[in-house]
């Protein structure tokens, strides 16, 4: 398939290539990239302002239409329209992600950053990941969902803090906005 990636650390080093199409496993989902967005990381990737660990194809803002799913997968079926959370490679075990922010678990290898990503025709997630489109939410819309979580969980984060000042027993996941979105 052809795949936009970076190829090396430093300045630019991203080059449209042949990769292999990826395979899912038993907990995987494998997508056929309608959209993906171009974001701000992205730039600070081509300059290299931003850590991160190649090679790896790059996009993490995408929507896609699932393709194949693994034989454990039970949620998730061929055919259904679908975004995904950027937090692959989550333990889902430690203290972290068991709060609710897997985005920050050091075990974590963001999509796009880390890992591979969705500048390309297909990309693999597990499933528990992935959230299937409501009707009404077109493709091209919905590949702006990570973004769109981000803003909508920086006002909660910062009610976070100050309920957490107020000692009022209130949690925010850094994903949960995503889940309000849909
Ligand atoms: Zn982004
Ligand atoms: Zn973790």
């Amino acid at each position: 398939m052809k795949a936009l990636v970076k190829t090396a650390p430093g300045i630019g080093n991203i080059a449209l290539q042949e990769m292999p199409e990826p395979r899912p496993g038993d907990a995987d989902v494998l997508i056929k990239v309608a959209h993906a967005a171009v974001c701000a990381t992205d730039i600070h990737l081509y300059s290299d302002s931003f850590p991160n660990s190649p090679p790896f194809i790059l996009g993490h803002e995408f929507s896609g239409v699932v393709e194949e799913v693994g034989r454990s997968v039970v949620k998730l079926k061929p055919g259904d329209r679908v975004v995904s959370e950027n937090t692959p490679y989550a333990c889902g075990t430690c203290k972290i992600c068991r709060t609710g922010h897997p985005n920050l678990c050091p075990k974590k290898r963001a999509m796009g950053i880390h890992s591979d990503g969705a500048f390309a025709e297909y990309v693999v997630l597990p499933e528990h990941l992935v959230h299937i489109l409501p009707e009404g939410i077109s493709l091209l819309s919905a590949a702006i969902s990570e973004p769109l979580a981000v803003a909508v969980h920086a006002p909660l984060a910062f009610l976070q803090r100050r309920w957490r000042k107020q000692r009022a027993p209130a949690r925010c996941s850094w994903w949960a906005p995503m889940r309000m979105c849909l």
